[in-house]
């Protein structure tokens, strides 16, 4: 392609409303343009780049036997009502309406519509296992669409969806999927890592994240320096430490007065002294609307994320201070579950054994000691509910843990038979038995993952595109554009040798200054450039200059096997 005919709008200027440094060199670069918050033109420059992040995935996806389909984008409610996500999913539900007022969804993700496919195809064990998958676009009511295509309101996802008749086959399935993203992440030129994670609105039993590690992340990730552990920080654990108090665990519980103490840290000063991990914290929660106490170490925060896992919740807040009061008799800074009978007690298992614990009264300016939850709070069950911190003990090998962020590009989850029996995917066994399917679903955000690829490989000069996502591989900078001048006659030369070899080559034949266009290559970040200049050519050399690596002069007659080498030895 030559450059003089395609619409690349480069930029010199930082544009303002860009945060990170990928979201302004899509702009800089003249990838991609902004129509309104959240949704985004993607420019000539950016579809080649897409339709090879998209073909990776296709090429991976069916080699590992998964079947391409294309589901209606448009969705009836009725199906998101018979799988109980209408409810669940409302706030990123986008809603239209047809001329007859009929309401209509437009697919955040697609587990109802290919379960009713299933339903309808498939009824045997004989057509098992089956995996469909497809790219397309998605829309979501993102309460806030930010850092460009990071979080759009519309977003082009690769969903797969699997089937099969057990649990032990299912599993068979998602390792294939485990693989196969590993696979595709590394010819995109992405590194990433796999992390446990929860399972969310989605539902099922188990599921991993494929994390981009980078500063400006949406995600933390918590993990081991050996390798052994890494987990979102929404479902990560550390092992847990032995709770018994150093205090006095005394024969009883002692009230005492703590006047004006309301908070964790004014116990620990003076004339109190009690250290954080000996104290519990008791947090008053309303779950589907029902009071529940959820007791914490002092020194731990609660994951609100782990609350709604082990309850099941979908409407979780803070109870306010009002009903706090009617439920228990005190206010906040007081409050307390010793002797507290007939409301929810949920307890971190942290505090399992904890004796000689501090905690409230449930009686304004009072505290108890001595606490020994085993004999004195009637705790209703017990759950992993911490926030993990830095520096606590790795749940595997017990070294201490790491934090960091990072950008979610893929998704896998075992689902098992949620959809499959809400929207009737049933099949019959060998036996003869009707049963639900074992499904499994895994997406990977096309675009999301195009930006993380910018976000992870850049410099100060621009983009440093991997060869296999580049949108072209090689430049060719003529330093003047006269035609039938020798520059020209070698820029076209190669050209037309590099496209006959099926290498993406585009020509910059725009009449600009030469320092322009090497500024517009970097910025753009084509992984190799060859610039073709009087001087040069008068000693029959070529320069060529990989983004990654230095200015190296060729002979012109070399250039085409030295460009071919260098993309074998480097994708
Ligand atoms: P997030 O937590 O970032 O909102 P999610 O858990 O809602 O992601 P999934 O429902 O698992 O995401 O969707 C699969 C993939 O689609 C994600 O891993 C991510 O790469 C991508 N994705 C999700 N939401 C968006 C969005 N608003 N814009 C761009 N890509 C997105
Ligand atoms: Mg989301």
């Amino acid at each position: 392609m030559r450059w003089s005919q395609l619409l690349i709008p480069t930029l010199k200027e930082t544009p303002a409303d860009a945060e990170i440094v990928s979201h302004k060199l899509l702009l800089r670069a003249g990838l991609i343009r902004k129509l309104t918050s959240g949704l985004y033109t993607f420019l000539p420059l950016a579809v080649r780049s897409l339709r090879k992040v998209e073909n990776i995935i296709r090429e991976e996806m069916n080699r590992a036997g998964a079947q391409e389909i294309l589901m209606p984008a448009l969705q009836p409610p009725e199906i998101w009502q018979k799988s109980g996500r209408y409810d669940i999913m409302i706030d990123v539900l986008l809603k239209v309406r047809d001329r007859a007022k009929k309401e209509w969804i437009l697919g955040p993700t697609h587990e109802e519509v290919v379960t009713t496919l299933v339903a309808g195809e498939i009824s045997s064990y004989r057509q098992l296992p089956k995996n469909f998958y497809q790219i397309q676009t998605k829309f979501r009511d993102e309460i806030r669409p930010r850092f460009g295509l990071m979080r759009a309101k519309e977003f082009i996802m690769k969903d797969a969806y699997s089937f099969d008749i057990s649990d032990e086959a299912a599993q068979v399935s998602y390792q294939k999927m485990y693989q196969t993203y590993t696979r595709i992440f590394q010819r995109c030129g992405l590194q990433t890592v796999a992390v446990d994670a929860d399972t969310g609105a989605i539902g099922g039993k188990h599921s991993h994240e494929f994390m981009v590690p980078a500063e400006t992340g949406e995600n933390e990730i918590v993990y081991c320096e050996s390798g052994e552990y890494a987990a979102n920080i929404e479902k990560a654990t550390s092992r847990i430490q032995e709770a018994t108090s150093t205090l006095d665990t005394g024969t009883s519980v002692e009230k005492f007065p703590t006047p004006g103490a309301v908070t964790i840290n004014s116990l620990v000063r003076q004339p109190y002294g009690v250290a954080m991990r000996d104290q519990i914290k008791t947090l008053v929660y309303l779950i589907d609307g029902k009071v529940t106490l959820v007791l914490m170490r002092g020194d731990h925060q609660l994951n609100d994320t782990k609350l709604a896992a082990a309850t099941g919740g979908t409407q979780i807040r803070p109870s306010t201070p009002d009903e706090i009061f009617v439920a228990l008799g005190a206010h906040p800074g007081s409050l307390g579950a010793v002797g507290v009978l007939g409301v929810t007690i949920l307890a971190d298992e942290s505090l399992k054994n904890a004796a000689g614990m501090t905690t409230g009264a449930n009686e304004d300016g009072f505290h108890f000691r001595h606490v020994n939850i085993a004999r004195d709070i009637p705790v209703t069950s017990w759950h992993d509910l911490r926030l993990v911190a830095a520096g606590e003990p790795c749940p595997v090998t017990g070294t201490p843990l790491k934090i960091r962020r990072a950008i979610e590009v893929g998704h896998v989850f075992k689902l098992g038979t949620k959809y499959s029996e809400s929207l009737g995917a049933l099949f019959v066994d060998e036996a003869g038995e009707k049963r639900a399917l074992i499904m499994g679903c895994y997406g990977i955000g096309v675009t999301r993952t195009l930006q993380a690829v910018i976000e992870q490989s850049n410099d100060k000069d621009g983009i440093i595109w991997p060869i296999n996502v580049a949108p072209f591989t090689v430049c060719i900078t003529p330093l003047s554009i006269a035609s039938e001048s020798p520059v020209m006659l070698v820029a076209e030369r190669l050209y037309q040798e590099l496209t006959e070899r099926n290498v993406d080559v585009i020509l910059d034949d725009r009449d600009e200054r030469p320092g322009v266009k090497f500024k517009d290559s970097e910025l753009i970040g084509y992984p190799i450039r060859i610039g073709i200049g009087e001087k040069s050519l008068a000693k029959g050399e070529v320069e060529i200059k990989p983004r990654k690596g230095s200015l190296q002069a060729v002979p012109a007659h070399d250039a085409l096997e030295y460009i071919l080498a260098y993309l074998k030895n480097n994708s």
